[in-house]
């Protein structure tokens, strides 16, 4: 069926939660797309940080299609090998201890969420219950996680709000000191903020908001949903930056595609959930979990992570290139495979020509054009997109 004919298709069938591109992907292989006309895309975008080893990866293709002959489902009820595996491997590269498993982003912050205020009310007792996040974050969907991100036009029509969030200017330590009151049990930040138009904060930042958390008792959760995996060179993005959560958010990336979320925390705040308290029915089943295996050994074991640091600078400084050259680039920031280029004018124009000529982009708060490619995308990728965004730059210019 041709593209045209989905679109309309969709038009009658689909609710309108997202404002789509007419662009109907039917097959990915590495850095690119192709679309049921035939038509070739490089993705720049990736599923939204989520194909962090490109379209349809061999390994994870590989662990799917075995894992789907062997066993696809079975219930929480029962011990999973894959997604004890899977635990294990996040665990002993990183500072947590035990995982829990989900199926997307907000579901993690969920858990965190939960697991904050039961670990808070057990230590502290039942004022302790807020959780500090900031301004211009992004958590998730779900009721909690709407409520904990600092974006109004998430929360538009959705109140009454969950009650015990607080929010505060990202990068700004004073403002946070100042809003830690009796009852605050966390602090929820993402490490850099991605829906919020990649803003990476300061380099002593988190050193100093992990020693906030520490001489007022309060949980730090980082939500590493969408710069975690590898995104910024490291496994981890506050790797960067030198200290570790209590509790630790991930999804997007973790399986290669499948959907999947996990919530990881020390031996000593996870104990707050015993059986009873936390669940979900597909969350870490072996099909998923059997996938983020062969995602996280990959992005472990393949020289993914350096060659992330190196295509990453590549990209930034051809970026910062670009800046000298249009006046209306009025900024380039990021991190690894993290990189935001701040416009004076709208995104949507350049996102929309892109796509024209073949490159998937994205644009982040009007004004942010969000490059977040495969981490495994070559020089060459690199510079056939460059060609591509310079072409549209000098149009517009
Ligand atoms: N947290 C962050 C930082 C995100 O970027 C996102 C999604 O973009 C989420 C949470 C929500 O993840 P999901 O869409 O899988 O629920």
């Amino acid at each position: 069926m041709k593209s045209s004919a989905w679109i309309d298709k969709a038009d009658k069938y689909i609710m309108k939660t997202y404002g789509r591109y007419p662009l109907v992907p039917v097959k990915g292989e590495g850095c690119y797309l192709w679309d049921a006309d035939g038509k070739k895309y490089l993705d720049f975008l990736a599923g939204v940080a989520v194909n962090n080893l490109g379209h349809c990866h061999p390994a994870v293709t590989a662990a799917l299609a075995k894992q789907a002959g062997e066993l696809i489902h079975c219930s929480n009820y029962y011990h999973i090998p894959q997604q004890i595996e899977l635990a294990e491997l996040l665990c002993t590269h990183s500072f947590a201890d035990k995982a829990f498993f989900c199926n997307s982003g907000a579901e993690a912050n969920e858990a965190a969420i939960k697991l904050a205020r039961r670990y808070s009310r057990e230590k502290h007792g039942a004022d302790r219950y807020e959780i500090i996040t900031a301004i211009s974050s992004f958590h998730g969907r779900t009721m909690a996680t709407v409520s904990a991100t600092g974006q109004e036009k998430v929360q538009k029509f959705f109140d009454p709000l969950l009650h015990g969030f607080r929010h505060v200017p990202f990068n700004d330590v004073a403002a946070l000191k100042a809003a830690i009151s009796p009852c605050t049990c966390a602090i929820m930040l993402e490490p850099i903020q991605g829906e919020g138009g990649v803003v990476v904060p300061d380099a002593t930042y988190f050193q100093e908001v992990r020693q906030l958390c520490n001489e007022n008792g309060l949980l730090l959760i980082f939500d590493e949903v969408q710069v975690g995996m590898g995104r910024t060179g490291k496994l981890f993005a506050h790797e960067h930056f030198g200290i570790t959560p209590d509790i630790m958010t991930l999804a997007k990336a973790l399986a290669g595609g499948a959907p999947i979320g996990t919530m990881l925390a020390t031996d000593e705040i996870a104990a707050a959930f015993v059986p009873g308290t936390h669940g979900s029915t597909f969350g870490g089943n072996p099909l998923v979990t059997a996938a983020g295996v062969a995602t996280v050994r990959t992005i472990l074991e393949d020289g993914i992570l350096n060659r992330t640091e190196e295509m990453g600078e590549y990209l930034l400084g051809e970026l910062e290139a670009l800046q000298k050259k249009f006046s209306f680039i009025t900024d380039v920031r990021g991190i690894g495979l993290m990189i935001g280029v701040e416009l004076s004018i709208p995104g949507a124009d350049i996102v929309k020509k892109a796509l024209e000529r073949g490159l998937l982009l994205n644009c982040a708060q009007e004004k942010v054009l969000r490059f977040v490619p495969p981490l495994i995308v070559s020089k060459q990728e690199v510079d056939e997109m460059l060609a591509i965004l310079t072409g549209i730059l000098e149009e517009i210019k």
